[in-house]
């Protein structure tokens, strides 16, 4: 590809991007001037106002802003949200959401092309991994959020397409990025990162004691059923991870979520309430339950609905925090990883 050799500009942080800029042989705030542009949202160098004409030449030589571009976009008559299908330079698309409550505005962004993990009763895990999204394809989801909408984006979640600690190394640049003062400067309390389990990479991330917050899908508190409903249980056990939820607890003293997709006749029994209660007692946690959005290839099914208030009660009444997650959008391509899918195979 012809921008393949170029510098990736979006992929820099400020002090990054002055010393490329110096390396070039231009002016430091010749650096400051470009990274504000491109916070400001500036598609192509020409887009850069104070920008000298003959920099502009030197950097389209060398450099590319980095930009991905909207393919479609399908807004909710339910609830405003919106959609977002994003096409990448190599010609992959990719799935975002953008929910916009009154006090805030909330993006749900995808990490990589498709995902490997294999969870059931998942759509975008169908056609296993395509590959790693760049730091700069994560966050320029919400740059090209911000500018659809024309407002700041205040909230991140990573639960989009991918596994965020399967493709950790992006995922911390793009964290990195996301903080930045002069870019977005989104604060890792206002950004959760969701996680099926990946132990060693949870002990990572704990480490480096970011004030971000995390979600763990749990989705069965017996290993023989999760193993059954997610592959990936086949590596670590549910001990392994709360001892991993409990390190990190420690180490940045916040509030982790278990995510429990609840799925009729599968894990919504009281024995199932019962195991959490114990398993999770006395941790700084609280569970997130999300009725199964049904997907074309397979045959889980969401609980009725009393059902669902039953088992959120269960925990509540053992003192475990539960809530049940709102589907938002549901007009318009359901679960994570759906739309894409369908896009894909022209059913939308
Ligand atoms: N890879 C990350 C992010 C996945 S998406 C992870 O596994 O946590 C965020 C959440 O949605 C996860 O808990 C995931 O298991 C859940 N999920 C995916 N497809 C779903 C569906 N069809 N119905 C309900 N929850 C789903």
């Amino acid at each position: 590809m012809e921008s393949s050799n170029k510098v990736i500009l979006k992929n820099l942080t400020h002090d990054e991007l002055r010393d490329y800029i110096e390396s070039i042989g231009e002016k430091k705030f010749r650096a400051n001037q470009i990274f504000s542009w491109m916070y400001k949202n500036a598609i192509t160098f020409d887009d850069m106002k104070n920008i000298s004409g003959d920099l502009k030449r030197k950097l389209s030589e060398v450099a590319d802003i980095g930009n991905i571009e909207q393919e479609a976009c399908f807004e909710s008559k339910i609830d405003g949200t919106k959609k977002y299908l994003f096409l990448l330079p190599d010609g992959n698309i990719i799935e975002t959401v953008m929910m916009d409550y009154s006090d805030r505005v909330t993006v749900c962004i995808s990490s990589q092309v498709g995902c490997r993990m294999g969870c059931d009763f998942c759509a975008s895990t169908k056609e296993g991994l395509i590959r790693n999204l760049e730091p700069w394809e994560i966050l320029d989801q919400i740059l090209k959020v911000e500018k659809d909408i024309g407002k700041r984006v205040s909230n991140i979640v990573m639960m989009g397409s991918g596994e965020p600690l399967d493709n950790f190394e992006n995922t911390k640049r793009f964290l990195k990025l996301v903080n930045e003062e002069e870019g977005l400067n989104i604060g890792y309390r206002h950004i959760t990162l969701s996680t099926c389990g990946i132990v060693p990479k949870m002990y990572e991330l704990a480490d480096m004691q970011l004030p971000i917050n995390l979600a763990i899908s749990l989705h069965s508190p017996f290993d023989e059923k999760r193993k059954e409903i997610m592959p990936v249980a086949k590596s670590f056990k549910i001990e392994e991870i709360i001892k991993a939820a409990k390190y990190l607890i420690s180490k940045t003293n916040r509030r982790v979520t278990f995510e429990y997709s609840l799925i009729k006749g599968v894990n919504d029994s009281k024995k199932e309430a019962d195991e959490i209660a114990k398993l999770l007692k006395g941790m700084l946690c609280h569970v997130n339950i999300i009725p199964i959005n049904k997907i074309e290839e397979s045959n889980y099914e969401k609980p009725d609905k009393s059902f669902i208030y039953k088992f959120r009660d269960e925990l509540e009444s053992k003192g475990i925090n539960a809530t049940i997650r709102n589907s938002r959008g549901s007009d318009i391509g359901g679960a994570c990883g759906q739309l894409r899918r369908k896009y894909k195979k022209n059913l939308i």
